[in-house]
């Protein structure tokens, strides 16, 4: 791993440290630790942090894929460019819905519609 690499997992690391302490502080303001609690309890509330983690990453990740490499993309059917556009939708992932950015042409002398391709 290169400095930059290193740094950024430094991060990473200390951004998911965060969003535990968090968690736990909110535990700590429901009550969760007034008694010894059930792992049970402790494991269902890690699961849903990080079903929340994938679903914003998720929603990061397809706008990203769905902005970066398309302003037009070439009809299937014609093979004409076409200008693209982008429409939400929610998609449900199996950590849950995730409204995502989807790009789409229409091409009128084909009468088709499709989804570019990166
Ligand atoms: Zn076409």
């Amino acid at each position: 791993m290169d400095a930059k690499a290193i740094a950024r997992e430094r991060e990473k690391q200390q951004l998911l440290n965060r969003l535990v302490e968090i968690m736990v502080s909110e535990q700590q303001e429901q009550g969760v630790y007034a008694s010894v609690p059930h792992y049970s309890v402790l494991e269902q509330a890690s699961h849903r942090l990080g079903q929340e983690l994938s679903r914003a990453a998720q929603r990061r990740a397809m706008a990203e894929a769905a902005t970066a490499n398309v302003e037009s993309a070439a009809c299937p059917t014609c093979g004409e460019q076409r200008p693209v556009k982008f429409k939400r939708r929610v998609v449900q992932s199996i950590d849950g819905p995730v409204e995502v950015v989807e790009p789409s042409a229409d091409c009128r002398p084909c009468r088709r519609s499709f989804f570019p391709s990166a």
